[in-house]
């Protein structure tokens, strides 16, 4: 009798945690694991804004897949997933056809550009390695543009559309790199602008109180950030971005950051979405094909209140435990555990030695954050990979080539 298979899309938080904990559960003869990932590696994605700042190599911020997976249980292919087809229980590759008894699909976010004109086209993402290299790059060469036409003082602005997680923690980070920047190019810091875009009237990571969301605003402009809030940015353009009450803000380098929505591939496939992500049973399945679980950033898990969780990596690597063990809980006809989420708390990183958050119900900021958030970190990298890869990663690191 064949073993029945069990196919895992993406290597993200949701769906590389799933299959860690998957090939602790299982014996290497008796399911047939098959992860797939665009890339060889896996990226901590909550890692990104240094790379992209250039505060960190972006070395540090992910892992080889083959480090971390049992390759007699689990076999890996790198690949692109062009389509998902549940009603013949297949999944077309770039190069071949999967056919599985049990999907998960963990395949991410894509970028939300609420329809704003030029955003795609002109404004760049902190979404992966590669992009995160190119921003670095391009932020660079800005500074050595200006210093060959210094008129453009343009070249030296850098605006961050979204002041949400990935916004604040990114301009944080590059506030901290702008002296360095500087001091390479033979710049005047005076001349450098940050400025950080929102639609809302409040900046930072939504669910914080005011109290943190005043102090975090208070680091990021000492360190220089000019904030726009309630200010809605109408198209973005190759020299700059057209504001919502008719202003043009010219600058060089345009961060886009003001949201997220599922993977579209899953809306292709004809799943119910909303803004591109799954409302999944208590489970973690769909509700249309229960042999599909679906993790991350692409599903919709609603809280007791009623209201939908927050899509961040804290709830996709609990998904990722729980699919695990009720995929294995499926494949040995075992009732299924629901899932249940643990929220720990939030901490986002305003830059060097400065954060602010929430644990449970307490409220930190400063230092002692920002040595939890190192602490968040740790703990993520022992889960995936021990002890050895938190030396790797966060001791013995790779440094930052300038
Ligand atoms: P991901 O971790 O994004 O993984 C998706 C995987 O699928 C990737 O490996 C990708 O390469 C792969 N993939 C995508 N499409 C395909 C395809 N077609 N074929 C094959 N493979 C594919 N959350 C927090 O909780 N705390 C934070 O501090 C935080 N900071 C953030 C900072 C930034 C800059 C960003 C962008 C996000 C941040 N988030 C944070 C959100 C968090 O990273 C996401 O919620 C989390 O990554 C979701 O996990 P996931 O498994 O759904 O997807």
């Amino acid at each position: 009798m064949s073993r029945p298979k069990v196919v895992i899309l993406g290597a993200g938080y949701g769906g590389l945690v799933t299959a860690i904990r998957l090939q602790k559960l299982i014996k290497a003869d008796e399911v047939a694991v098959t992860l797939v990932n665009k890339h060889d590696y896996h990226y901590m994605t909550t890692h990104l804004h240094m790379p992209a700042a250039g505060t960190d190599h972006h070395e540090n911020a992910r892992v080889a897949i083959k480090d971390l997976i049992d390759e007699r249980k689990i076999h890996f292919i790198k690949a692109t997933v062009q389509q998902i087809v549940p009603e013949e229980k297949k999944v077309v590759l770039t190069d071949e056809v999967l056919t599985y008894d049990y999907l998960v699909v963990g395949l991410g976010s894509e970028t939300e550009t609420f329809g704003i004109p030029g955003l795609r086209e002109y404004a760049m993402t902190i979404n992966s390695i590669n992009s995160v290299r190119f921003i670095r790059q391009h932020t660079q060469y800005m500074f050595a543009k200006y210093k060959l036409d210094s008129k453009h003082k343009e070249y030296l602005t850098i605006v961050v559309g979204g002041a949400g997680f990935t916004g604040t923690e990114f301009v944080g980070e590059l506030a901290d790199r702008i002296p360095d920047l500087c001091h390479m190019f033979d710049v005047d810091p005076s001349l450098v602008q940050i400025i950080n875009i929102e639609a809302s009237p409040t900046a930072l990571p939504p669910g914080l109180p005011n109290d943190l969301v005043e102090y975090g605003m208070d680091v990021m402009r000492r360190k220089g950030v000019q904030y726009k809030l309630s200010t809605a940015i109408k198209a973005c353009e190759p020299g700059g971005v057209l504001l919502g009450d008719g202003q043009f803000i010219p600058a060089g380098t345009v961060i886009w950051s003001g949201g997220v929505r599922g993977n579209s591939l899953l809306q292709d496939a004809g799943f119910h979405v909303q803004r591109g992500r799954v409302k999944v049973d208590d489970y973690l399945r769909s509700l249309q094909f229960p042999d599909v679980f679906i993790t991350g950033d692409c599903s919709i898990v609603m809280s007791p209140e009623g209201t939908p969780y927050p899509a961040n990596a804290q709830i996709a690597v609990q998904q990722g435990c729980n699919t695990a063990k009720n995929l294995y809980y499926s494949l040995s006809g075992k009732p299924l555990r629901p899932f249940a989420y643990d929220y720990k708390g939030t901490v986002a990183s305003l830059g060097r030695g400065e954060a602010i958050g929430i644990l449970k119900v307490k409220k930190v900021k400063g230092r002692l954050a920002a040595f939890l958030k190192k602490i968040i970190d740790a703990r993520y990298l022992f889960l995936i990979g021990g002890i050895p890869l938190i030396f790797k990663k966060m001791i013995f690191k790779q440094k930052q080539a300038t």
